[in-house]
């Protein structure tokens, strides 16, 4: 089969369109063919080495595909159409799959939307139901409002009530921000916090969203009310770096977390839960996936210079076999 390899941490140009032995899938597994696979900004602090793996390795742990062999999976059968968020070695024609990890694919969402949404759109669903859960009434601030985490994040709590605050970097992000659903659209700089302490009469939001990280940290605990919760959970300009935990207590008893989705799906229980969730707002039309750019698999680098570059929007796919 074509995957993609990595067998050194660095750039982009890391990420090799390779030809290797198809796999075969252990107990538990199913071998499952892809036809669309998610990018994710997890796979780039992958590939760099920030978060550690052992090399060489295929990228990639979210797809959607066709069961090509269920290996006895209870549940599934050849030609079901699934998807998974939590499957290492994604970034391949061939991905052996824990059935525990897979997820039937509701008819009408297509490959690539149905590829994207689950890793984002859990994201967004842990951290405004189980980090802070986000009430109607709440105003709160959600960094790159315009990238896949920020537009799902964005229609989900609005969804719930809420008033949404976001940042992003261009006027074109701005308009697809707005179109997600966000009241007020804000450029980073030195003036964020003042502008958002200016829309909330002085009391700052209820809760941050931010990952984005080293370059946004400082102004998201600076626009958070007293006793407001500030969640990180992402590093898309650089990890923070440490600091001192007086500086919660300054900016007014303020909760940090950070969170990871594996500590939120847990069980398979959650998942569904979650993945179910997500796939019914898609279903029933309340939350839309923006696919923002497709690339052929053998161009994983592209889209991850595009990514890290700032220039996507939304989701981004990889097909194979093209
Ligand atoms: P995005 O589509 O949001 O892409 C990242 C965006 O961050 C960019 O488009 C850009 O938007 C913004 N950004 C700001 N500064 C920079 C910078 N210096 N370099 C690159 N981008 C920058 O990616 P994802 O939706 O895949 O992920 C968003 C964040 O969520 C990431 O940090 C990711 O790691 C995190 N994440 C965390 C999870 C968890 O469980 N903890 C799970 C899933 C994702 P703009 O140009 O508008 O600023």
């Amino acid at each position: 089969m074509h995957a993609i390899e990595v067998r050194n941490h660095g750039g982009p140009e890391e990420l090799k369109y390779v030809e290797v032995p198809d796999p075969s899938p252990s107990g538990g597994e199913m071998l499952v063919r892809t036809t669309a696979i998610g990018v994710n900004f997890i796979d780039v602090y992958f590939r760099t080495g920030i978060y550690p793996t052992e090399l060489p390795y295929i990228p990639g742990s979210e797809a959607t595909g066709v069961v090509e062999d269920p290996n006895g999976a209870e549940g599934f059968s050849t030609g079901d159409r699934v998807v998974w968020a939590t499957a290492p070695s994604s970034y391949a024609e061939l991905v052996c799959v824990p059935a525990t990890a897979a997820i039937p694919v509701p008819d009408g969402a297509s490959d690539a939307v149905a590829a994207s949404a689950l890793l984002q759109g859990m994201t967004a669903h842990y951290l405004i139901n189980s980090v802070y859960p986000v009430r109607s009434g709440d105003t709160i601030l959600v960094h790159a409002g315009a990238g896949g985490v920020g537009q799902v994040l964005t229609q989900l709590a609005v969804a719930k009530g809420a008033e949404v605050i976001t940042t992003v970097s261009t006027d074109a992000k701005a308009d697809l921000s707005r179109q997600a659903g966000a009241t007020h659209v804000l450029r980073y700089g030195p003036n964020l916090s003042r502008q958002v302490r200016d829309l909330t009469d002085g009391e700052g939001v209820a809760a941050v969203f931010d990952g984005v990280g080293k370059d946004t940290f400082d102004a998201s605990l600076d626009s958070v009310r007293v006793r407001g919760t500030v969640a990180l959970f992402g590093a898309a300009s650089g990890p923070v770096p440490a600091f001192d935990p007086q500086r919660l207590n300054k900016a007014g008893s303020v909760f940090l977390a950070r969170p990871s989705l594996g500590h939120f799906v847990r069980t398979r229980d959650e998942l569904l839960w979650r993945a179910g969730d997500v796939l019914d707002a898609i279903a029933e039309g309340s939350l839309t996936i923006q696919v923002g750019a497709e690339y052929p698999l053998r161009d994983a680098e592209q889209a991850h210079r595009d990514l890290e570059g700032r220039m996507t929007t939304g989701s981004i796919v990889l097909l194979p076999g093209e």
